[in-house]
This record gives structure tokens, sequence and C-alpha cells, in this order.
């Protein structure tokens, strides 16, 4: 195949693209670096079956040559109001993102004759009322709220996304994503694995928002992408849950990332987002485990373990100098 992925110089759309590279897939990258970074496509400088296109998929897309596939996964997609790379700072770009560039590769995959894969989210449950969550939960989303701007803009591409595939036809997919892991996250996003780990890492206590006791799931990305690539192979238009079943409190998992780490000490903060943060968030895979035979396989510790190189490397690039350290000064992002 080749294939059409947006946000490719992100955190997942690197890692996608590698993997539809190793199967053998053709793969144009588009991106235009609001969140994403080229450090993470440095590696496939001079593979002759990438090709980096730089674009805002807000605005009209054209991909020379044929496609076979699109998978939409460029929008900002951290919710932390202190991190400049938060979708809480940049809300007209995200709704954008979500709105008109899910609009545009739609009409992309309709011009090729192509499949759609779309990069959706567990936030379109919102803070949910149903636990764990399954696909056929409608959700519990505040639409004017902080994170109702990803949120809705995620629901709208939802919607989009199954008004093509029922009026013109499309080959759709889509996933919805939960915590997703690893490396080629940002070190400065102030999502809660980056900033435990560059805490960690740095010898400091990890801030933990509120008494911690609200919940997330982790999966490893590896297991994500074969999640995903499994559904694109797949006959499935309705949504799927992909992401890791193990439900952990924040404060177990701050102690979780100490113990690994062998760091120690804990900083309650107040919670950073009002409301919108959500207290309970756990996939229930059984649509994944059913259709594709999807499982995630790699355990908490052991993703920890395989991530904590890479921020490593950050860490000593950052003491070199021979990165800026974009969190010095904020609170909350790993400074
Ligand atoms: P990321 O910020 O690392 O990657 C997003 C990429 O999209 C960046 O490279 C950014 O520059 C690019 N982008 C944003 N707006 C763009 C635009 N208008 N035009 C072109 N490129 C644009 O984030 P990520 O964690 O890799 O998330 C990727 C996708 O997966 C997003 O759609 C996100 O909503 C979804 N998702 C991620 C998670 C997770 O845990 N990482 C969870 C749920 C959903
Ligand atoms: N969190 C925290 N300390 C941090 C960063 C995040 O306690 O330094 C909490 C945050 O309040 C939320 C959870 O960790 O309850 C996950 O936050 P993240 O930003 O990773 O994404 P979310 O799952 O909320 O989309």
């Amino acid at each position: 195949m080749r294939v059409l992925v947006t946000g490719a110089a992100g955190f997942l759309g690197s890692h996608l693209c590698d993997r539809l590279l190793d199967e053998g897939h053709s793969v144009v990258g588009m991106d235009n670096f609001i969140t994403g970074s080229r450090e993470n496509l440095a590696h496939l400088a001079g593979e002759e079956r990438f090709l980096f296109i730089r674009h805002d998929v807000s605005n009209f897309i054209f991909v020379p040559g044929k496609l076979d596939a699109v998978m939409h996964f460029a929008s900002p997609a951290s919710p932390n109001p202190h991190s400049p790379f938060g979708y809480v700072n940049l809300p007209i770009q995200t709704m954008k993102a979500g709105a008109l560039g899910t609009h545009n590769t739609l009409g992309v995959a309709k011009a090729h004759n192509a499949r759609f894969l779309l990069a959706s989210t567990s936030e379109i449950y919102g803070d949910p009322l149903e636990h764990p969550q399954t696909e056929g939960y409608w959700g519990h989303v505040d639409p004017i709220g902080e994170r109702s701007v990803y949120d809705e803009a995620k629901r709208f591409a939802e919607a989009l996304t199954m008004a093509y595939h029922r009026f013109h036809g499309i080959d759709t997919r889509i996933v919805r994503i939960f915590n997703t892991y690893g490396p080629r996250m940002h070190t400065d996003d102030g999502r809660v694995v980056p900033n435990f780990l560059m805490q960690a890492l740095r010898g400091q206590p990890l801030t933990v928002y509120g008494d911690g006791q609200q919940t997330r799931s982790f999966c490893y990305v590896d297991d994500l992408i074969e999640g995903i690539y499994r559904l694109l192979l797949s006959d499935e238009h309705r949504p799927v849950n992909v992401g890791n079943p193990d439900e952990i409190t924040i404060l177990e998992f701050a102690e979780t990332i100490n113990q690994i780490s062998g760091n120690q000490g804990i900083a309650f903060h107040p919670m950073q987002r009002g409301d919108g943060d959500p207290q309970r968030r756990q996939p229930d895979i059984s649509r994944a485990r059913e259709l594709l035979g999807w499982l995630p396989v790699v355990g908490l510790r052991e993703g920890i373990r395989k991530t904590i190189p890479y921020f490593e490397e950050k860490l000593s690039l950052l003491h070199e100098n021979r990165i800026k350290d974009p969190s010095s000064g904020r609170p909350g992002t790993g400074s």
C-alpha cells in the first residue's frame, strides 16, 4: 500500500510510519510541526519509500500519486494547560485539525478511493459515567469546557467519518486511543508519563495533581500500533477501543515510577484542570479482542523500562545544552 499518515512527526504518527515501512508499504508523512518534531523522523532520511510533505491539514491537501490508505493522526494531544504544546493553548488549531483536517483527509481518501482511519480518543467519553468504557457508551462531555476544543473536535471527526462512510461509501475505520506512552513522547507536553519520568530522572519529587486517586490505563506504544495496524487491515467500520485495560491510580503510578527509577518523593499539587480531569478511565477492549484478535502484551513496568533510555538521552542532551530546556520556569512540566 501507499499510505498517507498525517501527524507523522508526532509521537504516535512516527511509530506508525515505522511500522508501515517495516511491513513493506510506502508512506507519505504530513505534518506542520505544531507539536511534533523533525527528530522523530530523522532516522527515515534516505528511506526511498518515505516522502515527507510539510503541510497544515486544515488547508486543502494535495498528494501526488496514488494512495491506498489515509491515516489521520494530526492533532495536538496534550491536555496540560501549562505546556505550550497543550491543546488548551492551541484551541483554534486543535478544533481546525479535528474538524477541517478530518474533512480534508476524508476528501483525500474519497479522491483516491482509499481506505481511511481516524485517530480518535478516549476523551470522546469525557468524564465517563460508565466504567469501563465500551464503544457503546455515548460519553459525558462538557461542550464548552477547556477540554471541549479537543473532545468535541474528535466527536465531530467521528461523526464526519461516519457521514462519509454512510453517504459516500468510504471504507472507514475509527480507533479510540487510550493513554499511550513510549519513546518519542514530548519531554515537555505536560502529560503524566513525560512529567513523571523527567522528574524521576532529575531526582525531583513527582507532581501528583489532586489526591492522585484519579485512574488511567497506560498502553505501551508498540501494543497500540499493533492494534491500529490490525484495525487498518480489518473490515470494521464501528469505533474500536485500543488501549491497555490495566487500571491504576495516578498515585500508584507515581509510586511505580519512583520504584523503577530509584527516585523518591511525591509532591501533591492542586488539580490543574478544574473539573475537566476525568476521574476514571479504562478501556473495555472486548471488541478489539474479538474482531482483531488483539491484546496488549507489554506490562507497565516493562514498558516504563523500555521508555526510560529515551528520556535519559533527552536529559543528557539538555545537560549538554544541545537542546533548549523548554520546561524551564513552568510549573508541573518536568522542570
Ligand atoms: P503529538 O503531538 O506527538 O503528534 C501530533 C502530530 O500532529 C504532531 O506532529 C503535530 O505537529 C501534528 N499536527 C497537529 N496539527 C496539525 C495540522 N493542522 N497539520 C499538520 N500536522 C499537525 O501527539 P500524539 O500523542 O502522537 O497523538 C497523535 C494522535 O493520536 C492525535 O490525533 C491524538 O488525538 C491521538 N491520541 C493520542 C493519545 C496518546 O495517548 N498519545 C491518546 C488518544 C488519542
Ligand atoms: N497528572 C499528574 N501530574 C502530572 C501530570 C498529570 O498527576 O504531572 C495527572 C492528571 O491530572 C491526570 C492524569 O495524570 O489525572 C493523566 O494526565 P495526562 O496529562 O497524561 O492526560 P489525560 O489522561 O488527562 O488526557
